[in-house]
């Protein structure tokens, strides 16, 4: 089912969007710019399928990039929106859900003992940078080439030349003092984390996506997150993860309980808002007790903790037993070794962690920023159009990770892999 580009509802849109929203779209990626085509309006999704407003329909491996785990509007999660919804869907005041919530999440994720809620995995990350200065009292972070945390002044930072080095803006408007406080890793490189950590100002926290998944998912090699908590207490800085992406997805408690290696503070988003704007920042009980009310570093939000968002959060990890996790993790195994055949002796490398999976248009094996850079974009750009053009709504950018769910079936994951295969038969 060919996506034609001219003369479509979609093109249509765009043309009245790019007059009313900056670049047409509320955020970048969706202007699917990195591959060269313009963005696909959605009518609506079922499933792990999506219709566009032209009546084509994608098998949709982006899935609002992480929150929906279990496809769009699952009836147990409707239902308990729905049900939020009339009972009012913002109050300003505590609700039962909230605390069920923290509960919740504490069951799961051995560091966290309580929990902050937000609208957003940004103000999560903000909040948890903030609190780490303010328990330390100290200002320096560290966090790693190609790692996103939202779009936070620090955080909007890049690598300067060398190894490990003092962060310069990567957008303008971000003013050199923020990104200042910033120190930039390569992912995975022990001896430029043992260089930052060994000198340079005091630090506040080793701010960590502990399965990178904003370059492309990227894992960390055997014992880099060992290395991270080590450095962290050995220099009585935090170690902060961020488990916006990986957490309640990789395992029952996130990448903490997949690896081992527990944080100080948690950052989380995307399935705990279950498809709804919510974002949370969690850890040990002295640390938490420092945001105010309880102490004095400033938090709030009108709509944190938001009742809708918390039902649907609430419904999407109810659903989400030991069971759920062996069904993701083996369909993902078998999504990434059906893409693997369709590659044949293609120059690709596919990665995968339970529910998260990544095709590399790279020769060798992924480890950092510098490899994900020096992949072919071009050819994963023509890759994904024909995906596309195929009906399979893959991510419109090399550097983002596909979201296999639990509403993915084996004929969709059949489908995929002949569409796959047809795909890399058009690149010469
Ligand atoms: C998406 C994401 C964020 C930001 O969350 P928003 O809800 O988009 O603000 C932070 N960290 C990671 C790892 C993410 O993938």
């Amino acid at each position: 089912m060919p996506v034609s580009l001219t003369d479509t509802r979609s093109a249509e849109l765009y043309r009245r969007a790019l007059e009313l929203l900056p670049g047409g779209v509320n955020s970048p990626v969706r202007a699917m710019r990195a591959i060269g085509r313009d963005p696909i309006f959605v009518e609506r999704g079922a499933g792990a399928e999506l219709f566009d407003v032209d009546g084509n329909r994608f098998i949709d491996y982006v899935c609002s990039w992480g929150p929906l785990i279990h496809g769009h509007a699952h009836p147990r999660v409707l239902a308990a929106v729905i049900a939020a919804a009339e009972r009012g869907t913002s109050f300003g005041a505590p609700t039962t859900g909230e605390v069920d919530l923290a509960a919740e999440v504490s069951r799961r994720m051995e560091s966290v003992d309580m929990l902050r809620m937000t609208s957003s995995g940004t103000e999560a990350t903000m909040t948890a940078v903030r609190l780490a200065r303010a328990a330390t009292g100290r200002e320096r972070i560290i966090k790693f080439a190609g790692a996103y945390h939202g779009h936070v002044d620090g955080l909007l930072a890049q690598a300067g030349s060398g190894l490990a080095t003092q962060a310069l803006p990567s957008s303008p408007g971000v003013p050199a003092t923020a990104a200042a406080a910033t120190t930039i890793v390569p992912w995975n490189d022990p001896d430029a984390l043992l260089g930052a950590t060994e000198s340079g100002e005091p630090l506040a926290a080793i701010l960590a996506e502990p399965f990178p998944a904003n370059m492309g998912l990227v894992p960390p090699r055997e014992g880099f997150l060992e290395l991270l908590r080590a450095r962290a207490d050995a220099t009585g800085a935090l170690l902060v993860l961020d488990e916006v992406i990986s957490g309640f997805r990789v395992a029952r408690g996130g990448a903490q309980e997949l690896t081992g290696v527990q944080a100080d503070l948690t950052v989380m988003g995307k399935v705990i808002g279950g498809g709804l704007p919510a974002g949370a920042v969690g850890g040990r009980s002295e640390l938490m007790r420092m945001l105010a009310p309880a102490g004095e570093v400033y938090q709030a939000g009108t709509l944190s903790g938001n009742p809708l968002a918390v039902a649907a959060g609430l419904a999407t990890l109810a659903l989400l037993d030991d069971a759920a996790y062996l069904r993701l993790a083996s369909f993902t195994d078998d999504l990434a070794a059906g893409l693997r055949e369709a590659a044949g002796d293609r120059a690709v490398q596919v990665v995968s962690a339970p529910g998260l999976l990544t095709v590399f248009f790279s020769e060798t094996p992924v480890n950092d920023l510098a490899g994900a850079e020096a992949c072919d974009r071009e050819a994963y750009a023509m890759w994904c159009r024909e995906l596309l053009s195929r009906g399979v709504y893959a991510p419109a950018s090399q550097f983002e990770a596909w979201f296999p769910s639990l509403a993915h079936t084996p004929e969709q994951l059949d489908l995929t892999v002949s569409a796959a295969a047809a795909a890399f038969a058009e690149l010469t």
